[in-house]
């Protein structure tokens, strides 16, 4: 009988993602997965303890922090933020300007979580003096949401500003940094942030397959019995994982554990999350330097801008089409993003993973010779 494929036959990837998330992950990352592990073993529970103390030590140097991992894409792990910390007596307020924002309250609403919706639209950011207002006319609201880099647009959200206003009104701020955690440096305690949620295949660079969520221990320690979700009962993922030494209550994704402990030792001989920080915002210098002599437009103002994923308008020239352009860059070995904004046209380029500034010169190139309208 013949074998699957030996290791020395895998061919490289033949294109870079400029996407955010799945994203290009280093060669490393990808080689530690060629272990199997057994879920309830020492070996493999000590990475996932690991993982866990590792995540609190970016989210913040403050004590009282715990972290839990959960199953599945990021959106579960928001999802199970949502229905276990929000008591069916409370009310979330969700501050949305984009897709993920808005999908924040559509969970509540699919899941039966009172909530209440602001939304600024897609490029602009909620005014402070405008949630100060709601929160202080409605005693109700318990909790508030936010996202903070909204990949939609690249719009990086004032989080911390809100977080001051959630925090003198006494709310709990559960904040979506998804894409932005481990690549632009944040503290919990400082953002006044009870909940943050991320996932593997974000900033920190590793594969699909969990996401994460850091959190104040003991607004989290309240939230027993409160969960409408066995498999996303936040609680009750923490209490195993507590009391069992890094145990999932279910099947864990083994592979994509191991990779992202890889992927956090990659983070740190980088030169931990300033350094990563520094590259993806040379990255992003780089990208709207290099579209704009090309005439490309960013969709956002220089001051709303982040260094995860850049939106530009679609090019005003009636042969232009996304997925030949798409197609045309592809074939150069780039990977870009539709646009996602409602009303207008746009594409995406994102600047993470295992991308380096010589990577966006290349790409800027190739994006002249893919101008076929021109
Ligand atoms: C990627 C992302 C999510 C989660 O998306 P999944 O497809 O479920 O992984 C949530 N919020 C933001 C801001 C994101 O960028």
């Amino acid at each position: 009988m013949k074998r699957h494929l030996k290791i020395d036959e895998i061919p490289d990837n033949p294109y870079l993602l400029l996407t955010p998330g799945p994203l290009s992950t280093s060669k490393g990352v990808k080689n530690v997965m060629l272990q199997d592990w057994c879920t309830w073993d020492k070996d493999y529970n000590t990475i996932v303890q690991n993982i866990r103390k590792k995540l609190v030590q970016l989210a913040t140097n403050t004590e009282g922090y715990t972290s839990v991992l959960m199953q599945g894409s990021g959106t579960f792990s928001v999802e199970s933020v949502v229905t276990s910390a929000v008591p069916r007596d409370g009310k979330l307020l969700v501050l949305a300007n984009g897709a993920y924002g808005l999908r924040i309250a559509t969970i509540a609403q699919r899941c039966g979580v009172p909530y209440q919706l602001s939304n600024s639209g897609e490029v602009e950011i909620p005014e402070p003096g405008h949630i100060s207002r709601i929160l202080d006319e409605d005693p109700s609201i318990t909790h508030v949401a936010m996202v903070h880099c909204e990949t939609t647009t690249g719009m990086l959200n004032p989080i911390e500003t809100v977080g001051e206003i959630v925090k003198d009104h006494n709310r709990i701020y559960i904040v979506d940094a998804m894409s932005s955690f481990g690549g632009i440096p944040m503290d919990m305690e400082s953002i006044g942030a009870d909940y943050l949620v991320s996932s593997a295949n974000k900033c920190i660079q590793g594969v699909p397959g969990f996401g994460f969520v850091i959190a104040k221990q003991n607004v989290l320690e309240e939230t027993k019995g409160r969960a409408g979700s066995l498999s996303l009962d936040l609680y009750d993922q923490w209490q195993t994982m507590e009391q069992h030494s890094g145990k999932w209550r279910f099947t864990s994704p083994t592979h994509t554990v191991r990779a992202f402990a890889h992927a956090l030792e990659e983070l740190e001989s980088e030169g931990g999350v300033a350094k990563r920080y520094e590259r993806y915002s040379t990255n992003h210098d780089l990208l709207i330097q290099g579209m704009e002599a090309l005439g490309f437009v960013p969709l956002l103002p220089k001051m709303y801008r982040s260094p995860i994923i850049t939106s530009f308008y679609s090019p005003n020239h009636p042969e232009y089409q996304f997925k030949r352009f798409y197609g045309e860059l592809k074939k150069s070995g780039f990977v870009i993003y539709p646009g996602k904004v409602t009303n207008l046209d746009t594409f995406r380029i994102g600047n993470i993973g295992e991308i380096y500034p010589e990577d966006i010169t290349r790409l800027t190139k190739a994006v002249k010779s893919a101008m076929y309208w021109k």
